[in-house]
């Protein structure tokens, strides 16, 4: 049997697959294939039933893409920073954040109009065209549409995983819980600020001398996984011989991406409101600095969002592994690849700020390694654990002879930051020892500080306690930079001296608590009980 598809009913098929992908990209969700499926047999089984309810159907859809798209293609997923900032910012600011978006973000909304064009045109010439469809095709839909967007749910359920009807695998759904969850936990109004705020009046100068300033933010590093810092393996040869500064209590803001750099990349003071503009990035610039961000990690949605909102705001950006780019899904990006758009920000003449934020060592660590390790330690995790904190090292490596070469070549003087968002835990799972994100002992909170540069010709240590919570103030001094709106601790973060209140971190659930009240298990704790 030859099934005769005619040339229009195809090109309206493949529309329909472009539509709906278009329209879950453009509200802040990757591309899923599973997802679009679902959103596909849902219209089908609406229109055949009431072509008016598939036609409101598509038109709310298109609405929500439209009226959301150019914050989900540029922020992420909807969520209460983004409710606040449509519902409660001011037209300037909004003026000043649309300025900004890319002129990609237009593409987008010209192809989801093409798309729901032709799908129309389509439509009003062959209105009857699922009308022939007999009760076995309906049936079959319906299995094919609770199948895909049931199997996540029903697997957690046998597991005895809490599940919510949220955990529907289908863009609408997630939609509508994003929407219901994001309006429950917006500020109402009360948040004086939006992401959409750029304005940071920080009237900040910096000292002369160093021409470029590098920050390496790892991830999911542990100390004690460090060689320079006492494990027994030589994982890490540049942290254990460059000449610079080695901090051997410095703790990280809480225990996961988000909850660390949202406090450790932006001003925070409990009396004022949080305001977004007041970051990392615009301090460099108020104080003269070009700024360029680089980085492996996502680039929108959840907790990659409050990371990328200071990212954007750099006058260069790049996100190596956009997952936007369908390419990105063939070829596996790695840290490796950072060093191509580094070599690139370096040959920027003026003063700058590069930041380079690794994917790291984040769990799991056999997929960052390509399963491959040098030492075998307890588990095949650990093992490339260890092999995770290697290539760190080494792009680290990397990256400090290209200072080095340009040095030599420009005269060009500089200064390297090393530091991580967070450390890990101790658990295990199916395949024994790993390390994991967690919140309860001091471990989690302990990752590495180096600073290194042209103005280093010794190694010294600080024992002194630094907490991450402090971040900014620390890298101002680090950057040479001043400015009023800083916190004034009376510290001085990069010799060994005691500040005050330099031994606290937060919890996940946003408890600030002492580091010294948290349970301590180390690596060394861990050997002696697992020989
Ligand atoms: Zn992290």
């Amino acid at each position: 049997m030859k099934i005769k598809l005619p040339f229009s009913t195809l090109c309206f098929w493949v529309l329909l697959v472009l539509f709906f992908a278009t329209t879950q990209i453009m509200l802040g969700n990757y591309f899923g294939p599973r997802e679009t499926g679902i959103s596909i047999i849902l219209f089908i089984l609406l229109y055949r039933w009431k072509k008016w309810i598939g036609y409101t159907f598509l038109g709310v859809t298109f609405s929500c893409a439209l009226l959301y798209g150019f914050v989900g293609l540029t922020y992420g997923h909807l969520d209460k920073n983004a409710v606040d900032a449509l519902l409660f910012t001011n037209h300037e600011e909004a003026w000043e954040y649309a300025s900004s978006v890319p002129v990609s973000v237009l593409a987008w909304y010209g192809a989801l109009i093409v798309f729901s064009l032709g799908i129309i045109g389509y439509l009003r010439r062959h209105p009857f065209f699922l009308q022939k469809t007999g009760p076995g095709t309906v049936m079959a839909c319906l299995a094919l549409l609770l199948a895909l967007s049931s199997s996540t749910y029903l697997k957690n359920l046998s597991r005895g995983i809490p599940s919510h009807w949220w955990d529907l695998k289908s863009t609408e759904i997630h939609f509508t819980h994003s929407v219901y969850s994001a309006v429950r936990s917006s500020s109402q109004g009360q948040s004086k600020y939006s992401i959409f705020n750029r304005h940071a009046d920080w009237q900040a100068s910096s000292e002369e001398g160093i021409n470029t300033y590098v920050l390496i933010l790892g991830e999911s590093a542990r100390r004690d996984f460090f060689g320079a810092y006492g494990a027994p393996w030589t994982n890490t040869p540049w942290l254990s011989q460059e000449n610079g500064i080695l901090f051997q209590n410095y703790l990280s803001a809480s225990a996961g991406t988000a909850p660390s750099l949202s406090r450790q990349l932006y001003l925070r003071s409990e009396e004022a409101d949080f305001n977004p503009a007041y970051n990392l990035i615009t301090l460099a610039k108020s104080a003269g600095f070009h700024t360029v961000w680089i980085s492996a990690q996502g680039e929108r949605g959840g907790a990659d969002s409050p990371i990328s909102v200071v990212a954007k705001m750099a006058d260069k950006y790049t996100f190596i592994a956009d997952n936007l780019n369908p390419l990105n899904k063939v070829i596996k990006k790695t840290d490796e690849d950072l060093l191509e758009p580094f070599q690139e920000a370096l040959a920027h003449p003026g003063k700058k700020l590069i930041v380079l934020h690794l994917l790291g060592s984040h769990p799991q660590a056999c997929r960052r390694t390509d399963d491959r390790y040098t030492e075998f330690f307890r588990s095949e995790e650990l093992s490339c654990y260890i092999e995770s904190l290697r290539n760190t090292d080494r792009l680290a490596q990397s990256v400090t002879d290209a200072l080095k070469q340009e040095e030599k070549l420009h005269g060009r003087q500089w200064r390297l930051l090393f530091t991580a968002d967070h450390g890990l835990d101790f658990t295990t799972d199916q395949n024994g020892w790993c390390l994991k994100h967690m919140d309860k002992r001091q471990g989690s909170y302990e990752v590495p500080m180096f600073i290194t540069g042209s103005d280093y010709h010794d190694r010294q240590t600080v024992e002194a306690f630094r907490s991450g919570i402090d971040f900014l103030p620390f890298a101002a001094s680090w950057m040479k930079i001043t400015s009023d709106k800083l916190p004034d601790n009376d510290c001085q973060w990069l010799q060994d001296s005691v500040c005050r209140n330099q031994d606290y971190v937060f919890r996940y659930s946003g408890e600030k608590v002492r580091f010294h009240d948290l349970p301590k298990f180390d690596l060394n704790t861990f050997i002696q009980e697992n020989p």
